[in-house]
């Protein structure tokens, strides 16, 4: 197995992380147990301190049609996928318009907007070596139960790429801010919404260091510059104490921490 220095302060999305080894994953490599695999970084908060971590190399950033199936590697990035979607008038995929990462990291997350979600058009996913029915797998709310790492994913062609609802959907990303960020911070919890609960306690702008709940939308944890993990951490806490205290929700992380002492960071500080 290859291995590769990634800078993830430059790689994520929210351009936090240490520089460091990772594995590449190509066809025929053992996927390493105990690794976390990572796509675009684009849900991601990493630390200091992560743990072993594992990517998908360019065996599989492919994409390939046959008979009424449309195959796509688990490294494609969806900006990549929208694109020949688009081109070969196939729908179902429009609302991945403005969702940053690779296709492993949406099925994983169960990525989506408003209804439209990931495992409404995936019809099966392929994990060590063997293709599963989605239907046989768990899924929710930014979240799907995987039993290992997706190397690829199929969805059955439908015809009649929807140019519209690209659009529609395209406007709601008006009020997100564009500083760097790992997209939304917190789930939103049954029949709220975790930027109101945000902003209800004083938090929208909220600054530590160089990290911000965004000014433009409160659920969007910023990097104004030279914002670190430990500022982030510090506002995560912050929110979840604050709003349960006032609303009695726990706040629950849609980011992945990816840590081997988020624990002990967690309870040394004090909010
Ligand atoms: C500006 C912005 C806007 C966003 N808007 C939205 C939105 O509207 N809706 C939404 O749902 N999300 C949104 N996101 C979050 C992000 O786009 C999605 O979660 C995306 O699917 C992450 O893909 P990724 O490849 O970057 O995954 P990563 O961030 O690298 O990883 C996310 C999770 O997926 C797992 N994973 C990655 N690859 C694999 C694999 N091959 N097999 C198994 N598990 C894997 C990781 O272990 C991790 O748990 C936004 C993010 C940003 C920065």
């Amino acid at each position: 197995m290859q291995k590769k220095i990634i800078d993830f302060s430059r790689y994520s999305s929210i351009k936090i992380g240490p520089k460091v080894e990772v594995n590449i994953i190509e066809n025929g490599d053992i996927i390493p147990k105990n690794s976390f695999i990572v796509g675009r970084a684009c849900n991601l908060l990493i630390s200091p301190t992560p743990p072993s971590i594992s990517m998908l190399g360019k065996d599989f950033d492919y994409i390939k049609e046959y008979d009424d199936i449309l195959e796509v590697g688990a490294s494609v990035a969806t900006g990549r996928l929208l694109s020949y979607v688009k081109k070969n008038n196939i729908k179902g995929l429009e609302f991945i318009s403005h969702l940053p990462g690779s296709i492993g990291g949406m099925v994983a997350m169960n990525a989506g907007v408003k209804e439209y979600e990931t495992f409404n058009i995936l019809s099966s996913l392929k994990t060590d070596d063997r293709w599963i029915d989605t239907k046989d797998i768990s899924h929710g709310y930014r979240y799907a139960n995987l039993p290992g790492v997706v190397t690829a994913v199929r969805f059955k062609i439908q015809r009649g790429f929807d140019t519209r609802l690209q659009n529609t959907l395209s406007k709601l990303r008006k009020n997100q801010p564009k500083n760097p960020s790992a997209g939304s911070t917190f789930k939103n919890p049954k029949g709220e919404y975790a930027g109101r609960l945000i902003e209800a306690v004083g938090l929208k702008g909220k600054q530590i260091g160089g990290m911000a709940f965004s000014s433009v939308h409160a659920n969007f944890l910023v990097n104004l510059g030279g914002g670190r993990y430990s500022e982030a951490i510090e506002l995560i806490e912050l929110a979840k104490d604050k709003v349960e205290a006032k609303y009695g929700i726990r706040l629950e992380e849609e980011i992945k921490i990816v840590s081997i002492k988020y624990k002990a960071l967690k309870e040394s500080i004090s909010v």
